[in-house]
């Protein structure tokens, strides 16, 4: 308990403010990193939560931050802390919060606020607001504390909120008079709560867990779907148990990647179209049948009727695409235990006729990738880059894998196998670009493993600044840039002849690896697969921030990636 030991004359009692109240709360739940950017309201309290012994990392940028809290929060199942200043401060945080809400990531994120009194009266204050309002549809819960002797309560509420059931986003708003107000030092220590259990177990019906299994048992051609909240919940040894006692392939959604080995046996991640067509039975684990799965429906699963078991957290989750014949609601823990003891020792493993189908599949798509990832070409184009950044994936199955772009990131995610949970993190469900450096930066901090970034040069522009963040605390991060002049591509023209390029065409020629050298980081240009090798192998041993520009061919990418399809057509424009 830190307090403040002035003297109140009258009583002579020792006094405690709202700064050290909050910071107080923070420590005492075991919340010891905030992610932020200073300014007013809060930059005192930035210094004093520093120096209470709470880690405090300052960004170039709101959204960074936010990105870094709430990717904190996937990884260690407590809420990434995210704090800005009020209205523009708090409006650059808040695309992170509704990411993280979107994502199911916990994530508190804390501003401070305007003088409420002129706020309301909209009477024009600095940094006039009303952030609460603003707040409640992106965010899972939003609160606002207006005297010190709630604080507790509140920072109470807000982890409650962003950790149990579904996860997600949480506003706090603290207004800038808050922080200043005094109280009696002991009454605050007791009005701060040390949240117990919060995110209890929440174990799933028996009868529904009967019901899943009986499905399970009809199927013939059974699929396992693993997506990130089955990685969030930190359940690895029940989902492997569970998967290979079942002996169903299984298919990892982007995050889940690692959950289980891309290179198990069961491992259906190259096969994934003819998995999605050909299965019968789907039970999904912690994935959603989003536009990702193509909402369960479609010519993407094939004209066979489907049967689909769901294990969510989240009653609501169900029939939210297509019926779900066996809904299991409860936290993945306790559901795959609970599945796994109805299974028993006997359980009848998927049969060989399936399994064999799968894996055969399976084996002839990766050998038609094999040649391609060995190519040496210069200017590299995706599989030449993407081979050597495999092998260095194997070779260093701890290491945190950040991936974000179009044609980077479909290709990466496809090509890069990952062999441990939780360690690949990328654009999520909304596939948004910005993430990068947040991430980084992120997993660096949390997890204190070497971080390799395979970003697209579109994608890291969103970030890029924060580069500056990573050589200031000297983190272990390589980012590869992949480096093809523009947007999906670079060589797109502009059909009138004037003088501006096309919009998706960006400077030719360009130095990414200068950005980190400004810095005092590492910067190296890598126009060949083995200068590519030698520059990752280099930067992961040394742990210094490095910048590698990996020159990847212009011409070398598609419109969109794999969601070219996602985008409107005119009837007018001719094809091209
Ligand atoms: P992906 O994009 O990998 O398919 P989604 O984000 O679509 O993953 O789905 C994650 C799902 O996991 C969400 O529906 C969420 O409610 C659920 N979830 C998150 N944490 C847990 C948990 N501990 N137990 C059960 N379900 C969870
Ligand atoms: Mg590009």
């Amino acid at each position: 308990m830190s307090a403040v030991h002035s003297i109140d004359t009258s009583t002579e009692q020792d006094l405690t403010d709202g700064f050290h109240l909050i910071i107080d709360a923070l420590k005492l739940n075991g919340l010891n990193t905030i992610y932020g950017v200073p300014g007013i309201p809060i930059t005192d309290f930035g210094r004093m939560a520093q120096a209470e012994g709470i880690r405090v990392l300052s960004f170039r940028h709101e959204q960074a931050a936010g990105y870094a809290a709430s990717i904190a929060g996937y990884l260690t199942k407590k809420p990434g802390v995210c704090l800005t200043v009020s209205a523009p401060g708090f409006l650059n945080g808040l695309t992170a919060l509704a990411h993280a809400t979107t994502n199911c990531f916990p994530m508190i994120l804390i501003s401070g606020s305007s003088e409420r009194e002129i706020v309301d009266l909209q009477q024009g204050d600095y940094e006039e607001m009303d952030q609460l309002a603003i707040a409640k549809p992106l965010c899972k819960a939003a609160f606002r504390v207006l005297h010190a002797q709630d604080i507790g309560i509140g920072l109470a509420r807000a982890i409650r909120a962003a950790v149990s059931g579904r996860p997600g986003g949480v506003y706090l708003d603290l207004p800038a008079k808050l922080f200043g107000q005094v109280m009696n030092a002991e009454a605050g220590k007791k009005s701060l709560v040390k949240v117990i259990d919060a995110a209890p177990a929440q174990i799933p019906a028996p009868d529904s867990i009967k019901r899943a299994l009986d499905v399970l048992k009809s199927a013939k051609k059974p699929l396992i779907i693993l997506g990130k909240g089955a990685a969030y919940a930190q359940a690895d040894e029940a989902v492997k148990a569970l998967v290979e006692t079942s002996g169903i392939p299984f298919l990892p959604m982007s995050m889940a990647k690692g959950l289980l080995p891309d290179t198990h046996p069961q491992c259906a991640g190259a096969a994934r179209s003819t998995v999605l067509k050909d299965s019968d039975v789907v039970m999904l684990i912690g994935a959603r049948l989003n536009w990702l799965l193509s909402h369960g429906k479609g010519k993407a699963w094939g004209d066979a009727p489907k049967k689909f078991i769901q294990i969510d957290i989240e009653p609501k989750e169900m029939d939210s695409n297509v019926e779900i014949v066996a809904p299991v609601v409860g936290d993945i823990g306790s559901c795959v235990a609970a599945l796994l003891d109805g299974m028993g020792k006997s359980w009848t493993k998927a049969s060989a006729d399936w399994t064999g189908a799968v894996t055969k599949k399976r084996d002839e798509n990766v050998a038609k990738m094999a040649p391609k990832l060995m190519n040496n070409n210069s200017p590299m184009d995706y599989h030449g880059a993407l081979g050597v950044l495999r092998t260095i994936i194997a070779e260093r199955p701890d290491a945190m894998l950040v991936n974000e772009g179009a044609n980077t990131l479909d290709l990466a995610r496809g090509i890069v196998d990952m062999y441990k949970p939780r360690k690949r993190i990328d654009v999520g469900t909304w596939g948004i670009m910005g993430i990068g450096m947040g991430y980084c930066i992120a997993a660096a901090v949390e997890t204190g493993k070497p971080v390799l970034a395979i970003e697209g040069d579109s994608a890291f522009g969103f970030s890029g600044m924060e580069v500056e963040t990573i050589c200031r605390y000297n983190l272990p991060v390589c980012i590869v840039v992949f480096n093809n002049d523009g947007i999906y591509r670079g060589t797109d023209v502009n059909p009138t002849g004037g003088p501006d390029v096309a919009p998706t065409v960006f400077v030719k020629g360009s130095r990414y690896d200068m950005m980190m050298q400004a810095f005092g980081g590492v910067g190296v240009n890598a126009t060949s697969p083995d200068e590519l090798k030698r520059a990752v192998n280099e930067a992961m041993d040394s742990g210094k921030p490095t910048l590698i520009n990996a020159v990847i061919d212009p011409a070398a990418g598609s419109e969109s990636g794999r969601i070219g399809n996602l985008n409107p057509q005119s009837v007018l424009s001719k094809k091209k």
